[in-house]
């Protein structure tokens, strides 16, 4: 297949909008595979902020960086994402490149345990001053469970009406896919 697929075109962006020294976020570590992806990504001199709910998420993550020597760049919060302006120092305010939010459960855990709309929408909120100009916020929306239609629905309600003069608003997925396929929204900050 020549078209990008989810995941792969969620790297792209994050790839287009950080570089080595950065200041990143991942708002849902998981298994800490975008974690990782991130540190190796803004390298020795950037920094990458990840958060989740799950002690165990924040568990499999460090393990997930040790066992690869990630770079000493990553700073995890077991708190939910919607902390994340008072959680990241103020310095780091307004320069931060790209953020992912791969929403939805942890993959081996607890399905009960998901991202919910209300906190996803306040940390978008709380990110859009983080954020730099031309920085990127990249969520991947799961919504062949119930929570993820109802996120899926307030997420695309909540970055359509985003001001154009503020936001570009992109959406990416394939149309003619079965089982509810995850689609891409991205932010950018203009
Ligand atoms: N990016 C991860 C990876 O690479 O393995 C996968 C993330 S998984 C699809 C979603 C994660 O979001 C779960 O680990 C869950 O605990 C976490 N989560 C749920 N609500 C959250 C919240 N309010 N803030 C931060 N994380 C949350």
């Amino acid at each position: 297949m020549n078209l990008e697929g989810i995941l792969p075109f969620a790297r792209t962006l994050l790839n287009t909008a950080a570089s080595e020294g950065s200041a990143v976020i991942d708002a849902t570590c998981g298994n800490g595979n975008d974690t990782l992806f991130l540190s190796r990504l803004v390298g020795v001199s950037g920094r990458v902020f990840g958060f989740d709910i799950q002690e165990l998420a924040i568990q499999n993550t460090t393990r997930r960086l040790l066992e690869e020597h990630a770079f000493d760049n990553v700073t995890l919060f077991q708190a939910g994402h919607h902390t994340m302006k008072s959680a990241i120092p103020v310095h780091y305010h307004g320069t931060v490149a790209a953020a992912i939010f791969n929403l939805g459960y942890l993959p081996g855990g607890n399905k009960e345990i998901v991202t919910q709309s209300d906190s996803t929408i306040e940390a978008l909120e709380q990110l859009f001053d983080l954020l730099a100009t031309g920085g990127i916020a990249v969520l991947v929306i799961y919504h062949g469970h119930e929570q993820g239609k109802k996120e899926r629905d307030a997420v695309l309600e909540y970055t359509r009406q985003l001001d154009q003069q503020k936001a570009h608003v992109l959406q990416y997925g394939f149309i003619n896919q079965k089982n509810n396929p995850p689609f891409i929204v991205a932010i950018e900050k203009r």
